[in-house]
């Protein structure tokens, strides 16, 4: 629980990755010596030195914004990074991530004794601006604050009923969190494999899944997971046909996504591995998701990849929720995922031999 609090609670638009990446690093630390980066500022993990070689994947950025222009009157526009819903947001506190440090901010809503109406009931469309209490530019010039700089949410983690939690960048901070529980875990359990943990950056925002491409450069390997959050569709809205994950039904694994049609033999491998142990499995076909497993396929001559999942709800917003019991299920399945490969099986999955 202390782990997803601090890496849920830290900042880290896409391309200020930085304070996730100092707990990403002094956490694999503990595991391996063999850490290194890409061009981009993914941080690599190795453990093991022979055998196919297996990476695990999860971003360390999250949806954010960055300061666009700043008017004479002291308020600031935004440029979001991130596929936002609009509904997400007004009245949100940030901080902007300034040359004096940290500066909270809130994004304005009108009152609603004075907010203009379309129809009755229904408020206007509102332009966006960041409050950070300036009367005027100058006031946030002094600030430290100028265009480019980095803006994140704010929200703090807060433990739920049935053993749920609150917080902000579960996409992909979750994926983080299972990928160093894996390594612990990994420590102490013996595989011949070469398992390469991976937190990339700037995911969020590009359609190229920046640093899952250049880390994959590096890693160059022969079975890719993307760890990433699930879609759940279990609250009134949109219908099945949208997504099918329930929160507290297991880890879930991708079946399509725009950016990914996972590799057959793998996602068969993992459906078996999972009903070996008799951990539950969900399945999601989300058309409007994609993530870093479909840049890693595209790695060199191509690579089989597939994305397994925890299920969180509002992931895309400052307050998401996921559930423990689907976290744990969600390291165990990727523990005996890694256990269940080796030179042949990985050969086996790889072959498109009729
Ligand atoms: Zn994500």
């Amino acid at each position: 629980m202390q782990l997803l609090k601090e890496l849920t609670e830290v900042p880290g638009p896409p391309g200020y990755e930085e304070a996730v990446r100092k707990i990403m690093t002094d956490r694999m630390r503990v595991f391996t010596e063999k850490i290194s980066y890409d061009g981009l500022g993914s941080v690599i993990a190795q453990q093991g030195d022979a055998g196919p070689r297996i990476m695990l994947d999860a971003h360390m950025d999250e949806l954010s914004g960055m300061v666009r222009h700043v008017r004479p009157d002291g308020f600031i526009s935004m440029q979001m990074l991130g596929y936002w819903l609009d509904a997400a947001l007004p009245d949100q506190r940030w901080v902007i991530l300034g040359s004096k440090g940290p500066i909270p901010a809130v994004t304005d809503i009108w009152d609603a004794h004075i907010a203009p109406h379309d129809a009755p009931g229904h408020v206007q469309r509102q332009e966006l601006f960041l409050d950070t209490g300036a009367a005027n530019a100058a006031d946030v010039a002094a600030l430290g604050i100028s265009p480019g700089d980095p803006v994140a949410p704010i929200s703090d983690f807060a433990v739920l009923a049935n053993n749920r939690y609150l917080a902000k960048a579960w996409d992909d901070r979750v994926g983080c969190a299972v990928m160093l529980e894996v390594m612990r875990r990994m420590g102490k359990t013996p595989h011949p494999n070469q398992i390469f943990y991976i937190g990339t950056v700037q995911e969020e925002g590009s359609i190229e899944m920046r640093g899952a491409r250049t880390s994959a450069h590096i890693v160059n390997p022969d079975i890719g997971f993307s760890l990433e959050v699930g879609i759940p569709n279990d609250v009134p809205g949109p219908g099945p046909e949208a997504a099918q994950e329930v929160l507290g039904g297991g880890p879930g694994m991708m079946l399509y996504t725009f950016s990914e049609i996972p590799n057959r033999k793998l996602v068969a491998h993992v459906k078996r591995v999972a009903a070996d142990r008799h951990i539950p499995l969900q399945f999601d076909f989300v058309p409007g998701f994609g993530d870093d497993a479909g840049a890693i396929k595209l790695h060199a001559s191509g690579v089989p990849v597939t994305t397994v999942l925890v299920p969180g709800r509002s992931t895309h917003a400052h307050n998401g929720i996921i559930d423990r019991g689907d976290f744990d299920r969600t390291v165990d399945l990727l523990v005996a995922l890694i256990q269940s490969l080796d030179a042949a099986t990985v050969a086996g999955i790889k072959s498109f031999n009729p």
